[in-house]
């Protein structure tokens, strides 16, 4: 027999399937899936067995496979043909398609090896022939009610008794495996809907084949509950579900909704779990232990069978496009072709949806629906714009007079406050008064961030971390100031502002400790503070019915981000944000400020209206040529010898040129911050609507830089960001 294995060695010159033999010991237990050892050079490598190739009379010299690394199937069919779906159209290796759909613990691991945790049980052999005493047959009697006892139960009561019934053989040990993940029972009684969700969800059971729903619905409008509803459908038909979040927002009080609702049935996959828990899940998953699987981007490649429905919720979010490492898929495209393999519905939903999915929507390419009120009747939070350049000219910090009051009153009624600045650290650089110097991180092209808390200096894209001096290394004076705002100075500036007050910081700074994110949304939930400050972690999801403020303190952050999406992401952002005000009884209220009062993606917050934003957004897309009018791919070149990438990067371009004929090309470009540890970047940026030749070009330039270690090119097909 020789099989086809693919190694876990991810180097583009050998991205490809080797032959093996294999002995006639391990003959009968190969399969299509598994995970083999095999010998590679001078080394032994593990890999999946991707092809059965049957016997072979040729007596080509093959090395053998040796050994099985676990028997059971780690890559379906189902898998197998998305692996090289992802291949061919994000261009990056196989192996990196699989890789990513698997658990680290199945990844090739030079590191620690995950193990499966097992537990001992006993079982009874009935027709012993021993004498037993009268200990040992209070042990005999307990398998009258049950098949297998747990070692455990029964050292209760006597371990010698124990150990003599197994060595003559009345008792045999049964090692059961153990999860480390585990769930309580299912205490829920679900809600009766309203009509507008009955008719969502009457409308989505109507169509039960591959169809793509947009499921655009008002923050408060109770997707969450719809989508429960459907899973529940599923769930009677013996089906599985997938339900797709936010790494942000996949929050404890979230897996609780599900769990409550459905117990033990889902498996949630998240980044607080160990990689020992992660497999676990995911063994529960793949043996058809857990039928609803709730996770953030990667779960959409959980090893479910018979999937019913996939959902993905806030699916506005950039997180569901892989873009820093390769494969650079999206989680839209993968749940689109499971929910064509399995015929079964999947469904987008948000209450800013991507001007991609929208404009899909209205082509009738997917099927909008749609949810335009909350569920408590409740009208969605006043807005309330702060123009920042008349307060600065009257001298205020960075709380203008209408916040400062608007958080006092709340404070004073004894509700709670949410404050969003989307910029962690103290200040965002530190510069001489006296020359100038700023001080910038030495790997990369960017000033430094000052951290108070740890009294550093740090980058935050490399990392790199200093102290902080307080002469100025360039003319020696004593006049180091720092400029712009982070999350730690408005926490130091509420701190002294409401001195009685308790303030939560929660940013990536704060909440890095595993554990940490959930200790602190319970313990603000619990009102053991009155005001949570943070990055655009507190603006997703979460749920407080005492938060009746929220406060964006700057709303320029990201309008002022060099990106197309720039207005996109701020209108989401802010109507994210302002949807965690006022989500019960009392009435809510929000407080914008800005330096940019007039600008369209600000006016559209204040009024609700996507609609609105969606049509003046697309106007200005269409002109710039840009999504959902043009398809676009990036190509990033990048590489330690400035000279040389630079020579490449035009040389492309050229090449580009040459052989296509319907698509713009841009650039090659420095990226905005050219040098990152060290490694520069360039990028090119081309838009196409249809272009044939662009795949067969793009693998051909890959192909000819593959060997050449001294540069890098990636591709990113419609990146969330550049
Ligand atoms: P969304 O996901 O659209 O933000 P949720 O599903 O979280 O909305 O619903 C908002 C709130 O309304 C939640 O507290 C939820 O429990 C509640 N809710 C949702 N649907 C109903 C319903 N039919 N009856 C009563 N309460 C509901
Ligand atoms: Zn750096």
């Amino acid at each position: 027999m020789i099989v086809g294995v693919l190694v876990q060695l991810s180097n583009k010159n050998i991205d490809k399937i080797f032959d093996y033999k294999v002995s006639d010991e391990l003959k009968s237990k190969i399969k299509v899936g598994i995970r083999v050892e095999v010998p590679f050079g001078y080394q032994k490598l593990e890999g999946f067995v991707l092809e059965i190739k049957g016997d072979s009379s040729t007596d080509i010299e093959l090395k053998e496979v040796i050994s099985i690394i676990d028997s059971d199937i780690v890559l379906n069919d189902e898998l197998l043909e998305l692996g090289r779906n992802i291949k061919d159209s994000t261009l990056a290796t196989l192996i990196s398609c699989y890789q990513v759909m698997l658990p680290k613990a199945l990844k090739a691991h030079h590191g620690t090896v995950v193990n499966k945790k097992f537990d001992t049980y006993y079982k009874i052999n009935l027709n012993y022939e021993y004498k037993v005493n009268n200990t040992q047959q209070k042990i005999i009697d307990l398998f009258k009610e049950k098949e297998l006892i747990s070692r455990k139960e029964l050292l209760d009561i006597s371990l010698s008794s124990l150990n003599t019934l197994v060595k003559n053989n009345v008792l045999e040990p049964v090692k059961l495996e153990h999860y480390r993940t585990t769930y309580s029972d299912k205490i829920t009684v679900k809600k009766e809907l309203t009509t507008d969700q009955k008719k969502v969800v009457d409308e989505v059971l109507a169509n039960s084949g591959f169809n793509t729903f947009l499921l655009h619905g008002v923050t408060g409008s109770g997707k969450t509950e719809v989508y429960m509803e459907i899973i529940e459908d599923s769930l009677n038909n013996g089906k599985t579900s997938i339900v797709l979040v936010p790494e942000i927002s996949l929050t404890p009080q979230m897996v609780e909704r599900f769990q409550n609702r459905f117990g033990d049935k889902i498996a949630a996959l998240h980044s607080a779990l160990s990689d020992g828990e992660k497999y676990d899940e995911w063994r529960r998953i793949a043996r058809g232990e857990a039928s609803i699987v709730i996770g953030a981007r990667s779960a959409v490649f959980a090893p479910l069978n018979n999937i019913g429905v996939i959902i993905i919720d806030e699916e506005h979010s950039d997180s569901y496009k892989q873009d820093d490492s390769s494969p650079r898929y999206n989680a839209k495209d993968i749940a689109m072709l499971r929910g064509k393999y399995h015929n079964c519905p999947v469904i987008l939903g948000s209450a800013t949806p991507t001007l991609e999915s929208f404009a899909r929507a209205e082509k009738g390419v997917y099927k909008l629906l749609s949810l335009p009120k909350r569920v408590n009747g409740k009208k969605l939070p006043l807005v309330r714009i702060v123009d920042m350049n008349d307060e600065i000219r009257k001298g205020t910090g960075h709380f203008s007079r209408n916040l400062i009051t608007a958080i006092s009153s709340k404070l004073e009624k004894n509700e709670q406050v949410i404050l969003l600045l989307n910029r962690r650290g103290y200040s965002s650089f530190i510069t001489c008064k006296n020359c100038g110097y700023t001080f910038k991180c030495p790997n990369c092209d960017i000033s430094l961030t000052y951290h108070k808390t740890s009294n550093t200096l740090r980058c935050h894209y490399c990392g790199y971390g200093t102290k902080v001096y307080n002469t100025c290394p360039s003319c020696n004076e004593k006049s180091i100031a720092d400029l712009g705002v982070g999350t730690e100075k408005i926490e130091e500036e509420l701190k002294s502002i409401f001195p009685d007050k308790k303030v939560l910081r929660m940013d990536i700074d704060t909440t890095s400790r595993k554990g940490m994110h959930a200790k602190m949304i319970k313990a603000f939930k619990n009102h053991e503070y009155d005001i949570l400050l943070g990055t655009q972690i507190v603006a997703k999801g979460l749920d407080f019915e005492n938060v009746t403020l929220v406060g964006v303190i700057n709303a320029d952050t990201s309008l002022n981000i060099p990106d197309f999406r720039s207005s996109e992401n701020t209108f989401s952002l802010l109507s994210q944000v302002a949807g965690r005000s006022g989500r019960s009884e009392k009435s809510g209220e929000v407080i914008v400020q800005t330096f940019n009062p007039d600008h369209y993606a600000i006016g559209f917050t204040k009024s609700h209206d996507y609609i609105g934003f969606y049509n003046r957004e697309m106007q200005i897309r269409k002109m710039l040529k840009y999504p959902p009018f043009y398809f676009i791919c990036y190509i990033k070149i990048s590489g330690k010898d400035v000279n040389y990438i630079g020579k490449e990067a035009a040389k492309i371009k050229r090449s580009l040129e040459r052989n296509l004929s319907n698509t713009i090309i841009l650039g090659p470009t420095p990226l905005s911050v050219f040098r990152v540890n060290n490694i520069y970047r360039y990028g090119i940026i081309l838009k196409y609507k249809k272009e044939d030749m662009l795949y067969p070009i793009l693998e051909k330039i890959l192909d000819h830089y593959k060997s050449d270690s001294k540069i890098r090119i990636d591709t990113n097909f419609n990146p969330s960001h550049f």
